[in-house]
């Protein structure tokens, strides 16, 4: 007797193994039984027939930095059926945040990302600076699924570089150690990675690139000191010409990426 048993759904188990058409009984919260058929009986039947039935879909990249702080259902993610996901792409999010500069963030993610600055200022719950802090708000915070971070270079920059790093001037050995710092120890902190955007289609809504589109490469590659000296982190990057506004760059960012991981020696995504 079973608690639960998902009939004759086609089981995709998530280990890379075939998809088959089974059975899965729950027995007291746990998944006590999956593949074939279930002969025995339980409390309640679902009967799957003709759908998937998985342990979950992992979404790698979102932007829910600012709704997680006001949506613990995170929707509409989980109506798709995503277990977790991964936010603070494209280099943009919301800490570190120098006081004062909240709107300055909003303003940047409402223009890559088209995310309405007016829901992102009434919505968002603060009350943190640095990212490990805006970890400790998310633990506090009970979510309906599990969620991953990215520190964003946009935020970074902005908070080493103030006006400087928003309208994109080239950091200094000083700001790239500075950022340096901030990164690692957002890794320390349990961030998931790094991420920046290097292509001219997102632009703040005050139409300046993301802080970082122009880094250079003793910028990059002194951020991902961070992340081989923290042992931990992808980094991830939206390219230039990513949007075809210059053909010639994939190729050069194929090894830039290239050097990168072997660099930190970790993943790099795009
Ligand atoms: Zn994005």
């Amino acid at each position: 007797m079973y608690d639960l048993i998902v009939r004759s759904g086609t089981i995709v188990d998530g280990t890379g193994a075939r998809s088959s058409v089974g059975d899965i009984g729950v027995k007291d919260g746990r998944i006590a039984h999956v593949g074939g058929r279930i002969d025995v009986d339980a409390v309640e039947v679902i009967d799957a027939t003709g759908r998937l039935v998985t342990p979950g879909f992992v979404d790698i990249h979102t932007h829910y930095d600012g709704q997680v702080t006001w949506d613990p259902l995170l929707e509409p993610s989980t109506l798709h059926g995503v277990t977790t996901l991964v936010m603070g792409n494209c280099g943009v999010g919301f800490a570190p945040v120098r006081p004062g500069s909240e709107a300055w963030l909003i303003q940047l993610m409402e223009g890559v990302e088209d995310i309405p600055g007016s829901a992102l200022s009434e919505g968002m719950k603060w009350g943190w600076e640095s990212f490990a802090e805006y970890l400790d708000v998310l633990d506090r915070t009970s979510l309906s699924i599990d969620v991953g971070t990215q520190v964003p270079h946009g935020a970074v920059r902005g908070y080493v570089m103030g006006d400087r790093g928003a309208r994109n001037e080239v950091a200094t050995a000083d700001d790239i150690a500075a950022m340096r710092d901030i990164v690692r120890d957002a890794i320390e902190a349990g961030a998931l990675g790094f991420s920046t955007s290097r292509t001219l289609a997102h632009r703040a809504k005050d139409g300046l690139p993301v802080p970082g589109t122009f880094a250079d490469e003793a910028e990059l590659f002194g951020i991902g000191d961070a992340l081989r000296d923290a042992g931990a982190g992808i980094f991830e990057l939206v390219p230039l010409g990513a949007v075809g506004e210059d053909l010639d760059a994939p190729m050069r960012e194929v090894d830039l990426m290239s050097r990168l991981a072997a660099h930190t020696a970790l993943p790099v995504t795009l």
